[in-house]
C-alpha cells in the first residue's frame, strides 16, 4: 500500500502506451483477436490481485490458450521492449500479479489441464493454471495427494503457487512448494522455452528450479510443473482445543513440538478471528475461547494415536479448558472450515481489513503476540490474528475502515511495524504470501545491500532487459550494466513508478 501507488478507486489513467497498443494488434493476428484485450472496460477485471489496495489498469491483457501463445507473446514482447506479468487466479496477496500500466498482463488460467499422472513414480504433470486442489483430486484415485495445501487452494493455480513458494496449514510436516517441485517448463523473458529440474528427485549443478520457485514472476513465465505427491496417510486425526489466554495456546504449540512430535499442522486463532468465523461459517468453536487450536496429526495408526494421546495431556498441562476431537471426515472438515473461511469471514466484522504475513521464531509466539495487542491497542486498530502456528508464520488481519480518511494508511504502517518486529526477532517479512509491490520497501530492512546485489544479478542472468513483472519484489530495481555497490541517494528513486524509499 505504498502512497505513490495508484489506490482503489483511482485506475491509472487511460493513456495506454502506444509500443503495447501496436504489440496488441500484431498479436492478434498472431494468436487470435479474442484472446487479446484492449478495451478498458474488460481490462478492469485484472487490475489487481488479492490485494485489492493496489490497481493499476494494464495497456493490454492477453488471455493465453496455450504454451504457444505465451512463448509468441513474450517474443514479441522483448522485441519491443515491452514489460510484461504473468497473472494465475490472482489470489496473491502482496500485489505480485498487478499490471504494469503500459504493459501486457499475460493471464494464464486457460492453460488448466493436467498433462500427465504417474502414481508409480509419485508425479503429477499440470500446466501453470491447473488448481492447487485439482492436483491431490487427480492423485487421489491411488491413494496419494499434493502436500502444500493454501488456504485458497481451491482457487489458486499451481503456477502461482510456484511463483510465491506457497505455503500452507500442512507445510509444517511436508515443506513448502520449492519441496515439491521437481521440474519446471519455462519461457524465459526473451521467449526462449528451457526445462528447469525435470521429474527425478535431485539434478546436478546449480539449482535453477530452486531460484525459479518463489522468484514471483520476476524469472521468466512457467508454462508447465512437475509436482511430486505423497502417499496419503493411513490415519488422520484431527483435534480443536479452547484457551483462556494467548500464551497458553503459544505455550503448547512450543511444548509439542519440543516433546519430538511433529503435527500436520497446528493453526490458531485468537479470540477476533474467532468471532469473525463465526458470523461467517457458525463453526461451533468453543464458547469464551480467547484463542483456539487445529491441531492435525498424520502417519501410521499406532503412532498418531500414541502422539494424540501426548498432545492432549500438552494442552491439558497448558490449560486446555475445552478439546474436542473430530470422530469422522464431517467433524474434521468443520474444525477446518472455521480455520479455512476466517480471512474471508473478518470482512464480515469490519468494512475492510489487510493481510499480514510475517515469520517469527515460534518459541517467540507469547511475546509477539503480546506486543501485537500493545502495537494495535496504540494505533486503535483491531487486530485479528489467524495463522500458521507450528511453523510461526503470522497473519495479523488488520480490520479498518476505508471510509475512513487516513485509516487505510493506518492500517498499512501498523502491518509494517508487525513486519519489522518479526525481522528484529530473527525472522522475516513474508512466510508464503510474497513480497510482491506491497513489501518490496520492507527488503532493505531484511537483507543487506550485498544480498540484495546478488538476488539482481541473479534476476539480470535471467532476464537482462528486466521486462519480467518489473517493479515487484526488489526495493531498488537495477539495470544489468549497473555496478553493485552501495546504494547512492539516485539508486533509491525509481522514476518509472514514481516511488521513492
Ligand atoms: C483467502 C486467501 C487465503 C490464502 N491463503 C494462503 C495460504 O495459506 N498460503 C499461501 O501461500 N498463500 C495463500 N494465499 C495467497 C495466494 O493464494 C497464493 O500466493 C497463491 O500461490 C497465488 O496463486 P495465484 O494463482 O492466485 O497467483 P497470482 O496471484 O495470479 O500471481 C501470484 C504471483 O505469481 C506470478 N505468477 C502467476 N503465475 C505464474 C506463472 N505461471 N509463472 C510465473 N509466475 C507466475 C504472478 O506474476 C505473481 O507475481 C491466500 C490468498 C487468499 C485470497
Amino acid at each position: 500500500m505504498s502512497r505513490h501507488l495508484v489506490r482503489a478507486g483511482a485506475t491509472a489513467p487511460d493513456e495506454t502506451a502506444p509500443r503495447a497498443l501496436l504489440l496488441a494488434q500484431r498479436l492478434r493476428g498472431r494468436i487470435g483477436a479474442d484472446k487479446v484485450l484492449t478495451d478498458p472496460a474488460q481490462l478492469r477485471t485484472y487490475e489487481c490481485d488479492g490485494l485489492a489496495t493496489f490497481r493499476v489498469r494494464p495497456a493490454v491483457v492477453v488471455l493465453a490458450g496455450d504454451r504457444d501463445d505465451v512463448v509468441e507473446t513474450v517474443r514479441m514482447c522483448a522485441a519491443d521492449g515491452v514489460p510484461f506479468v504473468a497473472r494465475g487466479s490472482g489470489t496473491g496477496l502482496s500485489g505480485g500479479a498487478m499490471p504494469v500500466a503500459d504493459g501486457v498482463l499475460i493471464v494464464l488460467s486457460r492453460l488448466r489441464r493436467i498433462v500427465s499422472v504417474d502414481p508409480d513414480n509419485a508425479r503429477v504433470e499440470a500446466e501453470p493454471g491447473v488448481i492447487n486442489l485439482w492436483v491431490t483430486r487427480e492423485a487421489a484415485p491411488y491413494g496419494q495427494a499434493y502436500a502444500p495445501d493454501p488456504s485458497s487452494q481451491q482457487v489458486c493455480s499451481i503456477g502461482g503457487n510456484v511463483a510465491e513458494n506457497a505455503g500452507g496449514a500442512h507445510c509444517l510436516k511436508y515443506g513448502f512448494t520449492v519441496n515439491h517441485v521437481t521440474g519446471a517448463e519455462v519461457v524465459l523473458p526473451d521467449g526462449e522455452v528451457v526445462h528447469l529440474g525435470g521429474t527425478a528427485p535431485e539434478h546436478p549443478g546449480l539449482d535453477l528450479l530452486g531460484a525459479f520457485v518463489g522468484s514471483e514472476g520476476t524469472l521468466g513465465i512457467a508454462t508447465r510443473v512437475t509436482v511430486r505427491t505423497i502417499q496419503a496417510p493411513e490415519a488422520v486425526r484431527t483435534m480443536l482445543v479452547g484457551f483462556r489466554t494467548v500464551a497458553d495456546a503459544a505455550g503448547t504449540v512450543s511444548d509439542i513440538i519440543a516433546a519430538g512430535i511433529l503435527p500436520a499442522a497446528v493453526e490458531m486463532m485468537d479470540a477476533l478471528a474467532i468471532e469473525a468465523a463465526e458470523a461467517a461459517v457458525s463453526c461451533g468453536y468453543p464458547e469464551g475461547a480467547v484463542a483456539v487450536l487445529v491441531i492435525e496429526l498424520d502417519g501410521p495408526l499406532a503412532e498418531v494415536e500414541e502422539q494424540f494421546r501426548q498432545v492432549e495431556t500438552i494442552a491439558d498441562a497448558r490449560g486446555a479448558f475445552e478439546t474436542r476431537i473430530a470422530k469422522d471426515d464431517t467433524e474434521r472438515a468443520l474444525m477446518w472450515r472455521g480455520r479455512k473461511s476466517a480471512f474471508a469471514a473478518v470482512g464480515r466484522i469490519s468494512p475492510a481489513y489487510y493481510v499480514q504475513d510475517g515469520v517469527i521464531p515460534r518459541t517467540r509466539l507469547p511475546e509477539v503476540l503480546s506486543e501485537i495487542g500493545r502495537l494495535a491497542d496504540e494505533a486503535d486498530v483491531r487486530v485479528a490474528n489467524v495463522f500458521h502456528a507450528g511453523d510461526g508464520n503470522l497473519h495479523p488481519l488488520i480490520l479498518f475502515d476505508d471510509t475512513v480518511p487516513g485509516a487505510a494508511e493506518a492500517a498499512e504502517e501498523l502491518g509494517f511495524a508487525i513486519l519489522d518486529l518479526c525481522v528484529d526477532l530473527g525472522g522475516s517479512i513474508t512466510g508464503e504470501h510474497g513480497v510482491g509491490v506491497e513489501k518490496k520497501s520492507r527488503m532493505a530492512r531484511q537483507f543487506t545491500s550485498a544480498d540484495l546485489d546478488t538476488m539482481q544479478l541473479v534476476r539480470c542472468a535471467f532476464d537482462p532487459a528486466g521486462l519480467a513483472n518489473p517493479g515487484k519484489l526488489f526495493p531498488t530495481p537495477r539495470l544489468c550494466g549497473e555496478r553493485p555497490g552501495v546504494r547512492t541517494a539516485a539508486d533509491t528513486h525509481d522514476p518509472a513508478l514514481g516511488e521513492v524509499f
